[in-house]
């Protein structure tokens, strides 16, 4: 499919202070988008970003057809944009739209429009060490219909963000035994709005506990481990690495695999199988809980340094020669070009040919 481009008259950027921007806030001149109707993707341009029209019975609005990705353009020393791992989101993106009864989207225009979006905002791409371009592709039903059945129309948009570097300061994890994000057989494993809606009540009660983010707990036994507020996350006892399998409750994370196959590559002793808190204090009661941290795209590693369960709670020490930072620094690494890209996960954005 060809993709039309309608380039904005001036742009935004003259504007804006590249050094000092909050995350989220902050949007590049142009978006990615097409629509879906008649059974087939259509209409795919890259336009100014603007407001859509909304009618009241849109779809999304009350049944919440809605998923996302969330993923990031960093550039090398030449400055040439580079894309982590695109065709893992694009599958991911295709695995949440099944999930929620959305179509699929081909996987080479899924990389494609993000390669042409970001070419054509390149120099949105901060040159401070550990920033990027947010790129946040996303899709929604567009039917005007209230009735409880999957839509016939979607819009799928791809919006880019410049963001600073991440400066991930260690958090405190409140285990809630009242809430879950996620049972088998349920969304969790689908990047979809409606999971992150449902996540809020318990994040505000983990905050006025006193602690940063929730640590998920399965839906049966709140006993078993499964993630942190939008990251997956790990345990080091005794030099293992141990994280919850993605049994179908569990977001599959990309940073997740990333770090499975670093650490495996470099022959850590790594486990994904079932972790119960109890395991969890009692290693720290041994003596012998390493580390916590959590992974995800925004941050790459995150320590942690507190974990309330119950009326329990454990304290770590986050020290900088961790495994988390080592990752971090790989992952990083690998991103700016400065780590060599052994595992063919990046692609550059040399030279993008634009109709
Ligand atoms: C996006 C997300 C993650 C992390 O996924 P990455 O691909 O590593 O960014 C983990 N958990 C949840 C709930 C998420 O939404």
């Amino acid at each position: 499919m060809e993709i039309s481009i309608e380039r904005v008259r001036s742009s935004k950027l003259s504007q804006t202070d590249l050094t000092n921007i909050p995350f989220g806030r902050v949007f590049t001149d142009h978006m990615f988008v097409m629509d879906y109707k008649d059974g087939t993707w259509q209409n795919a341009k890259i336009e100014g970003v603007r407001s859509l029209p909304i009618h009241p019975a849109n779809l999304t609005l009350h049944y919440g057809q809605s998923i996302f990705e969330g993923m990031k353009a960093s550039k090398n020393a030449d400055g040439v944009p580079l894309l982590f791992r695109p065709e893992m989101h694009a599958a991911r993106m295709n695995a949440s739209a099944e999930r929620m009864c959305m179509p699929t989207i081909d996987p080479e225009l899924f990389v494609e429009a993000i390669r042409q979006l970001v070419y054509i905002e390149k120099n949105w791409i901060p040159n401070m060490a550990g920033s990027a371009l947010y790129i946040r592709p996303f899709m929604f039903a567009t039917d005007e219909f209230l009735g409880v059945a999957p839509s016939e129309t979607y819009k799928f948009i791809i919006m880019t963000l410049p963001v600073a570097p991440y400066y991930s300061k260690p958090v405190k994890l409140f285990a809630s035994t009242q809430y879950i994000r996620a049972a088998k057989g349920g969304v969790g494993e689908a990047k979809t709005a409606g999971n992150y809606a449902a996540s809020l009540l318990a994040s505000k009660q983990a905050r006025d506990k006193g602690f940063d983010q929730v640590l998920w707990l399965d839906g049966r036994e709140f006993k078993y481990a499964q993630e942190v507020g939008t990251m997956n996350i790990f345990f080091v006892i005794d030099g293992v690495v141990i994280t919850p399998p993605t049994d179908g409750a569990i977001l599959k994370g990309i940073t997740r695999d990333s770090f499975l196959r670093i650490l495996e590559d470099r022959g850590y002793k790594v486990e994904e199988r079932p972790i119960s808190m109890d395991e969890v204090f009692a290693a720290h009661q041994d003596g012998k809980l390493n580390e916590v941290f959590g992974s995800g795209t925004a941050a790459v590693a995150v320590d942690v340094m507190q974990i309330g369960y119950r009326d329990q709670s454990i304290e770590l020490k986050p020290s900088t020669d961790s495994l988390a930072q080592m990752l971090k620094n790989e992952i990083n690494g690998i991103r700016n070009g400065q780590v060599s890209d052994k595992f063919g996960w990046i692609e550059p954005v040399l030279e993008v040919e634009i109709v």
